[in-house]
């Protein structure tokens, strides 16, 4: 058969069980507000949690800074592409963080990938969530390392794990904030379970990074976790920084072992200095607005209120991912599409991002949006289930 009649086949098959995705094209800036094909519409599927992508504190780090280092990095970090902007933006990620040192990344998905292959592999054991992010799953799997899945937030699965694995160096992986639920991840019970069976803990605080802890500093603070309790804390700077790229920050050891062996790390060109430049500039709002993490709360708050009221079937969630759980992928889509017509766009999240049965709205929030939107939100969602 040729390419194209053989992938056509698996093209249909997704399209009938409503599992097909497709792009639409932002004609704006990110903000609460967004316009698609001539449409503005109320903006409820970012992870623009703060509402800084669009910051002119941001975009103007960015131009002065393109002003002076050009746009391309021009090689990877090691060769010639690590910059002062990238050297002082690390530092300033290991003190937000409370870590001797960070490093970067140029995106999420590399640093999970490069940190987990450089930390285990033939021999060894990686541990889990089942809810883990793809990034995370695909670096364990990768790993050739005994990648072991346990159930959701359940530490008793984890510990009977632990407890039979006999491999040397045992790897402990959690999203801190689970991407698609909302939820947090039990990270000081984890901390106190890996010190005694010997193992090491990763948390992804893709979601918690900027928008939990004093001064947004994560979800590690937010517990108040040392580096010695989460020794492998990975964030990324796409979402509540509303910049790119990403990070790890642990010890000065961790750090020079993941420059040395990280082959995402290590074969990949640096991100622009004027990103990082934006980033540093994201950090300095991130930590002065405390403003920007009240007014979310109350938000997430005002939603759940209004949506349990309704009747919806809310997640045990109070950060800014407010998934609203419907089963089957066709009501999730038939869903987001009726709320597109009333000017509000949420992402209908289908399997494989969830397991089969659970395909949900994800509605996310963000400090730039207002009551008023939140309400009107709510009005569609009646309306909509009222149908
Ligand atoms: C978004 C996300 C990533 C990937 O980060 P990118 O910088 O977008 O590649 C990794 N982990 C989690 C939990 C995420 O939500």
């Amino acid at each position: 058969m040729s390419l194209d009649d053989e992938l056509s086949g698996a093209l249909d098959a997704r399209r009938q069980q409503h599992l097909y995705r497709q792009r639409r094209n932002v004609e704006s800036a990110q903000g609460a507000e967004v316009v698609v094909a001539g449409q503005r519409l109320v903006n409820f599927c970012s992870n623009d949690y703060l509402g800084l992508a669009n910051h002119p504190h941001l975009v103007e780090a960015l131009q002065s800074c393109a002003s002076h280092y050009g746009v391309g990095s021009g090689a990877s970090h090691l060769v010639c592409g690590h910059s002062r902007e990238h050297q002082q933006l690390e530092q300033e990620l290991a003190a937000a963080t409370g870590r001797e040192r960070a490093l970067l990344f140029s995106t999420g998905y590399m640093a999970n990938l490069g940190t987990i292959n450089a930390l285990v592999g033939k021999g060894d054991a990686v541990f889990e969530d089942k809810l883990n992010h793809a990034s995370l799953l695909d670096g364990g799997l990768l790993s050739g390392a005994r990648f072991q899945r346990f159930r959701h937030n359940d530490l008793a699965d984890l510990e009977g794990k632990l407890a039979r694995s006999e491999a040397r160096r045992k790897l402990v992986v959690v999203d801190a904030v689970f991407s698609m639920d909302g939820d947090l991840a039990p990270l000081p019970q984890l901390a106190s379970l890996c010190q005694r069976y010997n193992a090491w803990l990763m948390a992804d605080d893709a979601h918690g990074f900027g928008c939990l802890g004093a001064g947004g500093a994560g979800t590690a603070v937010h517990y108040g976790l040392s580096q010695q309790q989460l020794p492998i804390l990975m964030g990324t700077l796409g979402k509540a920084v509303g910049s790119f790229g990403a990070f790890v920050a642990g010890s000065e050891v961790l750090i020079e072992t993941l420059i040395q062996q990280a082959r995402p790390y290590i074969y990949t060109t640096a991100m622009p200095a004027a990103v990082a430049a934006a980033t540093r500039a994201s950090l300095r709002l991130i930590a002065a607005e405390e403003w920007r993490r009240q007014h979310l709360h109350s938000l997430v708050q005002r939603f759940r209120q209004g949506a349990t009221a309704l009747g919806l079937q809310l997640m045990d969630s109070e950060t800014a991912i407010q998934p609203v759980l419907l089963g089957s992928a066709e009501s999730a889509l038939q869903l987001a599409s009726a709320l597109q017509e009333q000017g509000f766009w949420v992402a209908a999240i289908r399997p494989p991002t969830v397991p089969p049965g659970t395909s949900r709205l994800r509605i996310t929030f963000s400090a730039a949006h207002s009551q008023e939107q939140v309400d009107a939100l709510l009005q569609a969602l009646q309306r909509t289930l009222a149908l």
